[in-house]
């Protein structure tokens, strides 16, 4: 997940195109500033609070000045400035936010929230200002470079995609809008990620099936109970492996009630602002506003993709169901149906006997240490680059920093913040931290994982997520070298930006990549055979899992492209749930309370699977050439990633690709699963 803050929400789609990287001294009346945050000057929340406050007093002097500008705007002076002013309302604001999702300090948490909050009503007041609007409109872009004028019209878009064009009381109405969603999606986000439930166990009897180390990771408590917490370390190991059934489903519901009753009035506000929202921009729904500049470019056309891989993904659903059932006929031989806790159980149980993978054993070939070593070599050797320690402060001491070299070059700096604690982000995303700009300042970003420390075993789907994370952040700094804000860094369509993630991962399913760093605790290389086992295992549910993957993309699109008043939350989405999945949704729970990306993506979460398409395109290129052909990587590197959002990701994946973008390869792959 690429964690877009509330700064990139409001700015980075805003963000201008400013000056190209020399702005002399023609600009003489416009102040041109890009603030940088050292996070050892914000050591505590009332430093934090301080330094926001101070900031936004300049972004508020930097904006009027811009207002009141009465010249002829010009590249190299007013869009220079407001360049200045987008680029260092991101900086604060990310840092503020990103802070706000990690930070050990509970106190400095809510700080960095409240600071984003308040940015985010510089940034809304911005994209409602008219003054800004017509100043942008009067640049004259004939002379200017094809990035610039890019960078323009995207702003352009923008602000009419934020109603500047509207009356006065409507867009003191927007602005009102603008700065209730930030603050109901953040008490949605908080909801969830503030819900940790526990499933008490009895004895370790109950723990039957589960790895020894998780067990030993479980001890009873004083009064002897076994507590297991809903955070994903300890939640999807218990689906996968505990032998009791009943308490696989016990826990499902704890897992399934996360951030319900408190989030369904949250929701239904949130949905509603939204709605109205987009009806005083013009639109006749929020889905219809969020997806009028990305690729797919409308609902309609979202939701023909996901009634396309409907049709692709039907019959190997069903090819998988039948499998576990008849695999869970073997214990329960009066079972008539697989039911949604037994699913992973069974899988993991077809995986172990009808392929070989059995995760408890390839878990103990992948540990963090080895596969942050391992990436970053495979990293290393594809786009030749090198990672090299970054001394600097951090947030806690768990948290790693490292600069990324292109020879003498530096690409880039991030920060590592991979194992769970009290009170983190509880998923993976990718959190940018600086927009990168040519000259003038190195892009930044954080991952943000909850993976096992150290040596403790991680399981293979980790190892997935983390590849796929460093993907996000890859593209974040290779991306970070534009003039301008609003075009560096991943900012690209929305619907592209998985793609370069979802594509570097296929690289854990090279041997020759794994096997440098797969090893055992006894030093032993995963064995090449249990990997091509892996290999063959890879795409069995893969229809499931799309399907799973579908109703999530129909129910985020379902939210916001019709009247809110006409939505039942839990109707809509067991409807949706049945429609695609063959898993009976669980009597008592309310997954759309936690879904998280009903927030941060909106109508959007098909982004993940037209990404998806789009990669498995990019990726045979690289399957023609080879994985480790770096003469493809390079010109992958040069011709997508650094790109950024300079063009449209279409122009990015057709340069590269030297033909149209196709999703047949993804549609081939998902038909052909199992068949063979
Ligand atoms: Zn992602």
């Amino acid at each position: 997940m690429y964690a877009r803050t509330v700064a990139l929400v409001f700015i980075a789609a805003l963000i201008a195109a400013c000056g190209k990287g020399e702005s002399p001294d023609t600009a003489v009346d416009l102040p041109v500033r890009y603030a940088a945050v050292d996070l050892a000057d914000i050591p505590t929340a009332e430093a934090l609070t301080s330094r926001c406050e101070s900031e936004e007093a300049l972004f508020r002097e930097h904006f009027a000045a811009l207002e009141a500008y009465d010249g002829s705007p010009t590249i190299d002076s007013y869009y220079q400035s407001l360049d200045s002013l987008f680029s260092s309302l991101a900086t604060v604001s990310s840092v503020a936010q990103s802070l706000g999702a990690v930070h050990p300090d509970e106190n400095l948490r809510s700080a960095g929230e409240a600071c984003a909050q308040e940015l985010s009503k510089v940034a809304s007041d911005m994209s409602l200002s008219r003054p800004l609007y017509d100043a942008v409109s009067r640049l004259d872009v004939t002379d200017a470079d094809d990035a610039t004028r890019h960078s323009v019209e995207k702003l352009l878009l923008t602000f009419r995609l934020s109603g500047v064009d509207k009356d006065d009381a409507t867009r003191a109405r927007i602005g009102e809008l603008n700065d209730k969603i930030v603050a109901i999606g953040q008490e949605f986000d908080r909801n969830i990620r503030e819900d940790v439930r526990y499933l008490e166990l009895d004895s370790v009897e109950d723990l039957a099936g589960l790895p020894e180390d998780y067990i030993a990771a479980h001890p009873p408590n004083d009064d002897g109970k076994i507590m297991i917490s809903t955070q994903y370390p300890d939640v999807f190991p218990f689906f996968e492996y505990a032998d009791r059934d009943d308490l696989r489903k016990k826990m499902s519901i704890t897992f399934g009630q996360r951030g319900y009753p408190q989030n369904e009035e949250v929701l239904r506000k949130l949905i509603e602002a939204r709605h109205e929202l987009a009806q005083l921009i013009g639109f006749n729904n929020f889905a219809e506003l969020v997806t009028a500049d990305k690729m797919a470019g409308s609902p309609e056309r979202v939701a023909a993709f996901i009634d396309e891989l409907k049709g692709h993904t039907g019959e190997v659903q069903d090819r998988e169901y039948e499998v576990l059932l008849a695999r869970l006929r073997q214990d329960v031989p009066e079972a008539e149906k697989v039911q949604s806790w037994q699913r992973s159980y069974v899988q993991s149980k077809v995986s172990r006997e009808q392929y070989g993978v059995d995760s408890k054993v390839i878990r103990q070939y992948f540990n963090y240490n080895n596969s942050r070593a391992g990436i970053f070599t495979m990293v290393q050797d594809l786009f030749g680059v090198r990672m090299e320690p970054w001394e600097t402060e951090t947030w806690h001491e768990d948290v790693e920093a490292y600069s990324l070299y292109d020879g003498d070059v530096e690409v880039g700096r991030f920060y590592l913040d991979m194992h769970p604690r009290d009170g983190k982000y509880q998923h993976a995303a990718m959190f940018p931290f600086v927009i990168g700009i040519e000259g003038r300042q190195l892009p930044v970003a954080g991952l943000i994982c909850n993976f096992p420390k150290g040596d403790e075993p991680l399981q293979f789907s980790q190892v997935n997520t983390f590849l796929h994370e460093f993907g996000h952040l890859l593209h974040w700094l290779m991306a970070g070298h534009q003039d301008w804000s609003n075009v560096s860094g991943i900012a690209t369509e929305w619907d592209f930006v998985e793609a370069p993630s979802q594509m570097l991962q296929e690289w854990v399913w090279d041997y020759e990549t794994v096997s440098q760093f797969a090893r055992n605790a006894e030093g032993d290389v995963l064995p090449e055979e249990l990997h091509k086992s892996m290999v063959a295992e890879r795409d069995f549910g893969i229809g499931m899992g799309t399907r799973g993957q579908l109703s999530y993309a129909a129910l985020s699109l379902s939210m916001y492209d019709r009247d809110p008043s006409e939505i039942d939350f839990d109707v809509l989405s067991k409807e949706i749930a049945r429609e695609f999945t063959r898993f009976e949704p669980l009597e008592g729970t309310h997954g759309w309370a936690a879904f998280v990306h009903l927030n941060g993506y909106s109508a959007m979460y098909y982004t993940y699977q037209w990404s998806l398409a789009i990669a498995t395109d990019m990726f045979t290129r690289f399957k023609k050439a080879g994985l480790r052909d770096v003469e493809v990587a390079g010109a992958y590197r040069d011709k997508v990633l650094a790109g950024g959002g300079s063009r449209p990701a279409e122009d990015l994946v057709t340069d590269f690709l030297g033909r149209e973008i196709s999703f047949k390869p993804y549609a081939d792959r998902l038909r052909g699963a199992g068949k063979e």
